[in-house]
């Protein structure tokens, strides 16, 4: 599959390259949310987490943990999130799973998802449903 991160992967694209294996490529992302905000994508490609190996998953997450620890340290970061989206209806924009490692610094304004409470008895059926599915 042709994605703009196989064109980045072969080198046919720049970019600030921070890290490379067998399996795994990671570099920065053109628009950051914080300086030093790193993509950690696969070489096999596949387009998101939930139709990915599991052989794939393990290596990519061992070398999130790499990055995680140089960007902080780098960077002097506060702390670091690991963001991941999966399809269209969760902002995903490039069909090549990647995971986001982010830096984070005092006041920069990033902000989380914001949380809402369950209804009543809501929880126990959507738990119920989860389950099943397993
Ligand atoms: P997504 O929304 O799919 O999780 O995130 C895709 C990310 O890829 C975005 O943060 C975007 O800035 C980054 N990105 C898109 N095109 C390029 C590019 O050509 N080079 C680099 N380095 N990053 C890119």
């Amino acid at each position: 599959m042709d994605t703009i991160f196989s064109k980045i992967i072969s080198g046919e694209i720049p970019c600030e390259k921070i890290y490379e294996d067998d399996h795994v490529f990671a570099f920065l992302d053109i628009i950051p949310t914080n300086p030093g905000h790193t993509l950690v994508v696969p070489k096999k490609w596949s387009s998101d987490l939930l139709d990915t190996d599991e052989e794939t998953l393990k290596r990519l997450i061992v070398v999130v943990q790499k990055i995680a620890k140089a960007v902080m340290e780098a960077t002097g970061a506060v702390g670091v999130n690991v963001a991941q989206n999966n399809r269209e209806g969760a902002g995903q924009k490039v069909f090549h799973l990647h995971f986001h490692v982010i830096p984070r610094f005092e006041g920069d304004g990033y902000e989380h998802w914001h949380g809402k409470p369950y209804e009543n008895g809501e929880e126990k059926l959507v738990g119920e449903k989860i389950r099943k599915m397993l």
